[in-house]
């Protein structure tokens, strides 16, 4: 999407009326009229053209006008006549749905992946796509795109998985959506991307960062720390799509632990699950009374360690402000490059809530340029666990609607 086809008026004016009605409930011919600045004979073309195509639907009629005019015909966008099949590959799972056009989630699916090999995931993608395509609700509709979000370097132009390091087994420049396509019948374009860059992409169009031009968002799993990144409002790939693998920026390079990477004191091994066991078994011994180690057999680790910090635990401090301090460090090479407005963290540490984001903060303002105020807002992502199919699946909406030869006739 980042080289935009030539459109006509035509074309222009339909994309832009149709856009309205799809980030609507109801609308009459006036309101889209007012709002766009586009007279009421072209928008009522515009439907017409869109009724027949079965893409609006008429939804009777509204309230007559303060002046006592004529009820209005109201029309609303036909969000059931198309649906994606949305796929997200974890590290240890594979999460998928079938979603409407509006991206409401209609059915899913969660399965554990145990260690396999990248043929058997691709054979098990192409189950789920079977699977959803012969299901009840596409019997009298169609599966208009299907969109795979990838753990680790994927060429989205290529459709290639490039590498992941959480699987080095997988390979290199493993031809992806090639191979899906020989296993699925379905005639409807297949997309795959990092699974960082369909969140981000979800955030600017449904989430934290509607109306933003220069952002990213960090996602921070178990063991894993990936981002998305917006520049001037289009998602960034970089040359050979790294860019976003900020979970390997060096940040104690001689002495810091090992990352799956193949590397040491990369960003991501110094917030994940397995440095805070370690900072935690390290003071144990000193701090045996912390809330920390209080229902141990109950509750994971991780939720004990962010009740007892919120709580105000001084072990939990200690080890919170440490995670925060390398979210700092990580967060500050990040702004030096890209200087986004706004920064969206997802994943674990979305549960432990502001007073995490204010320790960010704190040393944020104290790292480099202390004099120079950072005005970079960072916020928690509403999105959840269902981030990746809910990403995977905007994207593949917008697309789809996003292609010239749509709005031709
Ligand atoms: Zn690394």
């Amino acid at each position: 999407m980042d080289t935009a086809p030539r459109i006509s008026l035509k074309q222009s004016n339909r994309k832009i009326i149709l856009n309205m009605f799809r980030e609507s409930s109801v609308l009459s011919v006036s309101d889209v009229s007012l709002k766009t600045g586009i007279s009421k004979p072209t928008v009522q073309k515009v439907i017409n053209h869109f009724a027949e195509t079965g893409y609006i639907l008429p939804e009777g009629k509204g309230n007559s006008t303060d002046e006592g005019g004529k009820k209005p015909l109201l029309y609303s966008f036909n969000q059931l006549l198309g649906y994606v099949v949305t796929i997200h590959v974890g590290p240890d799972f594979m999460h998928s749905a079938i979603i409407d056009m509006k991206s409401q989630i209609l059915q899913s699916d969660f399965r554990k992946l145990d260690d396999i090999g990248i043929e058997e995931v691709t054979r098990m993608c192409a189950d789920v796509i079977s699977d959803y395509s012969k299901s009840d609700l596409v019997q009298n509709s169609r599966i208009i795109s299907i969109s795979i979000a990838l753990p680790g370097i994927v060429s989205a132009s290529e459709g290639v998985l490039v590498y992941t390091p959480h699987f080095p087994g997988w390979g290199n420049d493993y031809p992806f959506v090639g191979e899906l396509k020989k296993l699925v019948s379905v005639s409807a374009p297949i997309l795959c991307d990092n699974i960082n860059r369909y969140q981000a992409f979800a955030e600017m169009k449904a989430g934290k960062a509607i109306g933003k031009r220069n952002f990213m968002i960090i996602d921070a799993m178990e063991e894993g720390l990936g981002s998305g990144i917006v520049v001037n409002g289009q998602l960034k790939h970089g040359a050979q799509n790294f860019s976003g693998e900020i979970g390997h920026m060096l940040l104690m390079p001689t002495s810091g632990p090992k990352c799956i990477c193949g590397g040491k004191g990369c960003f991501e091994a110094l917030v994940s699950l397995k440095r805070i066991n370690a900072l935690i078994n390290e003071g144990r011994k000193l701090h045996d009374n912390s809330l920390i180690f209080t229902d141990e057999n109950n509750e994971t680790m991780l939720k004990r360690l962010f009740a007892a910090f919120v709580q105000g635990d001084e072990f939990a401090i200690v080890i919170m402000d440490e995670i925060a301090f390398w979210f700092a460090s990580g967060i500050n090479n990040v702004i030096m490059i890209n200087d986004p407005e706004l920064i969206i963290l997802e994943g674990i540490y979305t549960t432990v809530g502001d007073s995490f984001i204010e320790l960010i903060k704190f040393h944020l303002e104290r790292l480099a340029y202390p004099g120079i105020e950072r005005k970079v807002q960072i916020v928690m992502s509403d999105f959840g666990n269902e981030r990746g199919i809910l990403g995977a699946g905007t994207y593949a909406i917008w697309s789809f609607f996003n292609q010239v030869e749509f709005y031709s006739d």
